[in-house]
């Protein structure tokens, strides 16, 4: 894993670089341990186009939670086919969803920030972490300034395009777990 003066010497090296010569960059100085970790969103989409067209030695991976839509299954079979990319699918531990699930019951996120977290940890975090484990970089779609958003809902006209997600919590513990411990430009820390 890189440390913070590398990571620091990377971003000055890398200012100013298309994201096409971004990746190309991963793919050379990390071969073998680097992955894109892919939520399907618009920016995700961009990479993995750019990642197929570059032929570059890039895993894709994704979560899926087991609360997915199904247009997401739907999208993440089409982007297989139109990128003729493998996209490889973490789940969460069968065990601990279905723990979770029985004490907790199948919305518990709904009933408290707490919950919520848990819910996060035990279908996210910690199938991100799995994915991880024989990374040194991962790369993701995230903007700054934005997070993930599932748990989400139609935002009415006039609001905060954020305000969809986890729309019965007070904004400001509107964060997902997934990437509380990322850093400005979402690589793991
Ligand atoms: S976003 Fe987090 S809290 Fe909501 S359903 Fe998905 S894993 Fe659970």
């Amino acid at each position: 894993m890189p440390q913070p003066e590398t990571v620091t010497a990377l971003l000055a090296e890398l200012e100013g670089a298309g994201p096409e010569d971004v990746l190309a960059d991963a793919a050379r100085r990390f071969p073998g341990s680097v992955a894109f970790a892919s939520s399907l969103g618009l920016e995700d989409q961009v990479l993995t186009a750019m990642i197929a067209e570059g032929k570059l030695d890039i895993p894709i991976f994704t979560l899926d939670t087991g609360r997915l839509y199904p247009e997401t299954y739907d999208l993440i079979a089409r982007t297989k086919e139109r990128y003729g990319v493998t996209i490889h699918v973490y789940f969460p531990v069968a065990g601990e969803v279905e723990e979770m699930v029985d004490r907790d019951g199948v919305n518990l996120f709904r009933d408290s920030i707490e919950a919520r977290k848990r819910c996060c940890a035990v279908r996210k975090v910690r199938p991100l972490r799995r994915a991880q484990r024989e990374l040194d970089a991962w790369i993701c779609g995230l903007r700054s300034g934005r997070t993930l958003r599932t748990c989400t809902r139609a935002v009415p006209e006039g609001e905060d395009a954020r305000s969809g997600r986890w729309w019965w919590e007070s904004a400001e513990h509107r964060e997902c777990g997934l990437h509380h411990r990322t850093g400005p430009r979402g690589a793991a820390s």
